[in-house]
């Protein structure tokens, strides 16, 4: 790989922190699956370790295990899909999972030795979980079968795309429904909703525990969220965002007017040009749809507008306005450079999709480096 993620360990910690002021500090989970939002896994642990999480969550058991494998003692919740056969892996490995399905309930009752465990209601979003008026029923499963309940659980659909957080009190509502029924067992469960913007912007969803995700790496969910934080709370919060991703110039070449840029030949040079050819493209994360959009990176912290598709392995921008322009010059794909930033939600707008999948989509074998002070 020809580019470098570079993770700013303080931010991530400032990020954490911020929530931990919101929410209070052994009641926030960093979630750090898919390769924590394609920070690298690893490094986020290493800059977030000195904090101490209680809790921290994953997809994956195998990400869990990765953890426990850096020496992560704490509470750690497996939040994706549990499928039997890897029950087993999760005991062991004293990892919490979150079940909503009765195929799944019944597999994990039928292992000896079984850690707590979370129940998932289904409230709205359509994906994992009971339905809430099941939830006597499995009470009495579990009860039958002595097992310990750590907590019930539900997963928001609409926060972060709207203002109006109807549906997402509806939502609650079920919830609390189906925690009445553990409540009424006399099983002292922790009931937990909340992710990002829901901690940010619902209070009343904050309840036991928040898991929060796309926060930590100092994103905010989205442009409505931003602003009903700041209605709601009169505030501006600063989170940080914690990545840059950095490649260099492998070439300069002089692009003729009239000249075709790139496949397709969707781009067409209207003057006598500089190019540079960059040594990244979709294969290592970046959008392949970026191209041509007003995108651009940042040169000595100028925009250079990208010109033509974006290649599998290459991209090339429009360098005619960067004095001195030479092979190796460092280029930002992502972050800051002197006045100008590129984020991470402006490179997913060209390539019309989220920074939730920008991110978590950067190609795990880019190597991801803390700043020299850290780890
Ligand atoms: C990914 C995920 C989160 C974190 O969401 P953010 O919007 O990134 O904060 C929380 N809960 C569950 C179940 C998730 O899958």
């Amino acid at each position: 790989m020809l580019s470098t993620i570079h993770i700013d360990g303080a931010a991530l910690r400032h990020n954490y922190l911020a929530f931990c002021a919101i929410a209070g500090k052994d009641r926030v989970a960093p979630v750090l699956k898919s390769n924590a939002y394609g920070h690298g896994l690893a490094t986020v642990y290493t800059a977030l370790k000195s904090e101490d999480p209680a809790w921290l969550c994953v997809n994956y058991v195998r990400e869990a295990a990765e953890l426990r494998g850096l020496g992560f003692a704490g509470r750690l919740l497996v939040v994706g899909p549990a499928v039997p056969r890897e029950l087993g892996a999760c005991a062991q490995l004293n990892a919490e999972p979150v079940i909503g399905n009765d195929d799944v309930l019944k597999a994990w009752l039928a292992l000896k030795d079984r850690p707590i465990m979370h129940v998932k209601f289904d409230t709205g979003m359509g994906r994992q979980g009971f339905k809430a008026d099941e939830a006597a029923a499995v009470v009495h499963k579990l009860a039958s079968h002595k097992q310990q309940v750590a907590g019930v659980c539900t997963h928001f659909a609409n926060v972060e795309d709207v203002t109006d957080q109807d549906y997402a009190k509806e939502q609650l509502r079920q919830l609390e429904v189906a925690a009445a029924a553990f409540k009424a067992a006399k099983m002292n469960v922790m009931v937990h909703a909340a992710s990002s913007a829901s901690t940010l912007i619902m209070p009343e969803s904050r309840l036991q525990l928040e898991r929060m995700g796309i926060s930590l790496y100092g994103v905010w969910p989205s442009q409505a969220t931003r602003i009903s934080y700041l209605q709601l709370t009169g505030r501006v919060l600063e989170l940080k965002p914690a990545l840059s991703w950095r490649t260099e110039v492998t070439s300069v070449k002089a692009v003729a007017s009239g000249q075709f840029i790139g496949y397709g030949c969707t781009y067409r040079a209207n003057h006598d040009m500089t190019v540079a050819v960059l040594p990244v493209g979709y294969f290592e994360g970046y959008p392949r749809l970026a191209g041509n959009h007003g995108s651009y990176v940042l040169i000595k912290g100028q925009r250079c507008p990208i010109v033509g598709r974006i290649c599998m392995n290459m991209m090339m921008v429009d360098v005619t306005h960067i004095k001195g322009i030479k092979m190796g010059d460092p280029v930002t794909l992502i972050g800051q450079d002197g006045k100008e930033t590129a984020h991470a939600h402006d490179v997913a707008a060209w390539a019309q999709t989220i920074h939730y999948e920008l991110l978590s989509r950067l190609h795990p074998d880019i190597p991801r480096q803390l700043a020299p002070s850290e780890g």
